[in-house]
């Protein structure tokens, strides 16, 4: 093992295998993925080219797949025109009219159901609507809204029409709202009076006023739905109701044709490793992946309902709710709120309720409702489950086995799918009919996506255990495009480390002896103690493997002896110690890591907290930690934590 690279410390040998049941109705069987792999492999573009003549509907068809000559900018089917909405709407309807497109919950319990017809109809009415603001393709649309369908069908309407969307989740600031309407210029902003969420309304007009009251100045109108009554000023001459705003208009708006290369959306990415990037994406490319993906790895049928958790204001969100799901003709569902609302049966009740059959949601979810217990689960039917998903974040073999028993009933294939807002679909997953798999590892790449572990050097990883860079060796459809406004960081971020050969999405990894790959953190995290290079996932695996650990996070501070010693912040199911049971905690926890994984990761220091930093979207802010560990002064913004307070506890003085 060479100086530079990643040890691997962390060893799970339980593995899956798909049912036979789950094989034999499986969308793609085993024999399929294979000849798919091998299509890819004999031809990586002829593939791509046949599966996007297959999949999209092509106003005019292409001749040229790939454009390599502005490399690392790379162009998709370049001489395609194609309407995205179309492709995920009227393409259906003439079969599947009146399926459900949406089935919606909100979090006070009301619900709709809109079929494909409905829904292609009211993204067409709103399209019109659009045109009559005078938005017309190119033009920048933001979308500050709660999770209701007008959401995905202000999303659909600005691709019907061209209009480059931008979605801002709704639990952002009113000053992350203002930085991102002003770097990508947006000339009209929907949003709602305010949104539920937690048992409380989210003013969001309220925000976005705030917003607006600085700098915004391309912003010529504001869209406005009527969503929770809670009473909005709003601004004569800029304003407008929702329903207004489609008064009088049509439910006939004809698409408009676009470049396959035309930008369908902008999407910032979380901020939790810097300053936020408008990550741009194109049409033609991104809906291929999202589409084949949601087929290949959600094994839609005709009669799932298939329920995405994350909001549509994370990549997640367009692609396995917006997008990708629609393209293949599923029925998704939305739900508004928290899932801790009413209590924490709320998923599983949602679940049983609308007859769930494939399930997706992020791990700190999964750890979350754990916490409350198996009985409440045990509450309710979740036998229409049949396949389980996960992203985001690593996930801990144990939290995996519990969303494997508890919720799968140990019959459901659980689908760890890493991706990132730069890929624009999922590029490493188990096929679930085919890939037996293992608790925390992702597997293996789809078809037709090169990735690999390298080295500092650039070179593959060899010895298994071994952790490198990962890194994707060949372009793909729905790669992002570049950073809006900003090539140039484009190019330094992604690409510049290999000499733009490889895109590198900054994630550390290593390959076990099947071949299969398991995410250890990311690149800017990992720990370098007496000379090893640790990535944060296992040692923080290892402690959420005892009884008491319900979450943890790791990062490194300056030690005298070690280099870096290892920092671990702890949530513990109930309370945290008092008086001496601490340093009797303290000491268990650092002999279980040194036994679950070895010495060298024992943690130097351990604090017990009641909750962990996360961004809105749920992943921990190992940044802010490590400059708390190292007793620096925060210059983060805090203002996404979802609980201030905690900062004190973080510092030890709580
Ligand atoms: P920023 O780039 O601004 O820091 P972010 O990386 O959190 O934000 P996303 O694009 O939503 O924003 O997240 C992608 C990252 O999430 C990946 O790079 C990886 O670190 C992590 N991730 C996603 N899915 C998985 C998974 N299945 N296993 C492990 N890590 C995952
Ligand atoms: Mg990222």
């Amino acid at each position: 093992m060479n100086d530079k690279s990643i040890e691997s410390l962390l060893h799970e040998q339980r593995k899956f295998p798909p049912s036979d049941e789950f094989i034999s109705a499986a969308r793609l069987q085993p024999s399929a993925a294979e000849a798919l792999y091998a299509e890819a492999a004999a031809d990586h573009e002829a593939f791509w080219g046949r599966l996007a003549q297959q999949e999209i509907h092509w106003e005019t068809p292409f001749t040229d797949i790939l454009d390599a000559s502005d490399a690392p900018n790379y162009r998709w089917f370049t001489d395609g025109h194609l309407n995205v909405s179309y492709n995920c709407l009227d393409i259906h309807l003439a079969e599947r009219g009146d399926k459900a497109a949406i089935i919606f919950e909100g979090e006070g319990g009301d619900q709709r159901r809109l079929t494909y017809r409905e829904l292609t109809d009211a993204v067409s009415q709103f399209a019109n609507a659009l045109q009559a603001q005078g938005v017309s393709a190119g033009d920048r649309v933001v979308i500050y809204m709660p999770m209701v369908p007008e959401t995905v069908i202000a999303m659909q309407a600005c691709a019907r029409i061209g209009a480059i969307h931008s979605v801002v989740f709704g639990g952002f600031s009113a000053s992350s709202l203002r930085d991102r309407i002003i770097d990508a210029g947006a000339k009209l902003l929907i949003t709602a009076d305010g949104g539920f969420r937690g048992g409380h309304v989210i003013e969001l007009k309220a925000a976005a006023d705030e917003a607006l009251a600085e700098g915004c100045d391309t912003i010529e109108t504001v869209i406005v739905l009527n969503r929770a009554d809670c009473g909005v000023s709003m601004q004569d001459g800029r304003d407008i109701w929702w329903s207004d705003a489609i008064g009088g208009h049509t439910a006939i708006c004809e698409p408009v044709a676009v470049d396959a290369e035309h930008p369908l959306f902008l999407l910032y990415t979380s901020g939790s490793t810097g300053k936020p990037k408008g990550i741009q994406h194109s049409s033609g490319g991104y809906l291929l992946n999202a589409k084949l993906s949601s087929q290949w790895i959600f094994d839609l049928h005709d009669d799932d309902i298939f329920w995405c958790t994350a909001d549509v204001g994370w990549v997640t969100g367009h692609s396995y709710v917006a997008y990708g799901p629609l393209a293949a003709g599923a029925t998704i569902l939305m739900y508004e709120g928290a899932p801790t609302v009413p209590d924490g049966g709320r998923f599983w009740s949602i679940c049983q309720r609308h007859g769930v059959t494939i399930f997706y949601t992020a791990p700190t979810a999964i750890r979350a409702l754990m916490k409350f217990g198996d009985d409440i689960p045990a509450q309710y039917d979740l036998s229409k489950l049949r396949l389980l998903g996960t992203v985001g974040e690593p996930i801990n073999p144990e939290a995996w086995m519990w969303y494997h028993e508890v919720i799968g009933g140990q019959r459901c294939p659980i689908v760890d799918t890493w991706w990132q807002t730069e890929t624009g679909a999922i590029m490493i997953s188990p096929l679930p009919g085919t890939t037996p798999t293992k608790p925390g590892s992702c597997t293996k790449a789809l078809p037709g996506i090169d990735v690999d572990i390298v080295d500092e050097a650039g070179e593959p990883v060899t010895s298994p255990n071994e952790g490198g860079y990962i890194v994707i060796k060949k372009p793909w459809p729905s790669m992002l495009r570049t950073i809006w406004g900003d090539n140039d960081r484009y190019i330094e971020t992604y690409w510049e480390k290999f000499q733009n050969r490889y895109y590198v999405a900054g994630d550390s990894a290593h390959r076990d002896t099947d071949g299969y790959i398991w995410m250890m953190g990311r690149i800017d995290d990992v720990l370098n103690v007496s000379g090893h290079r640790l990535g944060t996932m296992e040692v923080e695996s290892a402690l959420v493997a005892h009884d008491r650990v319900v979450e943890s996070a790791v990062v490194g501070f300056p030690h005298d002896v070690k280099g870096e010693g290892i920092f671990a912040y702890v949530v513990l199911r109930g309370e945290r110690p008092s008086g001496d049971e601490e340093p009797a905690l303290v000491a268990e926890l650092r002999g279980w890591v040194g036994q679950e994984i070895g010495a060298i990761a024992k943690p130097d220091q351990i604090r017990f907290t009641e909750n962990l930093p996360k961004t809105r979207s749920g992943k921990i802010m190992r940044r802010l930690l490590r400059t708390i560990a190292r007793g620096d002064e925060i210059t983060q913004d805090t203002s996404t934590l979802e609980n201030e307070a905690i900062l004190d506890q973080l510092r030890g003085k709580g």
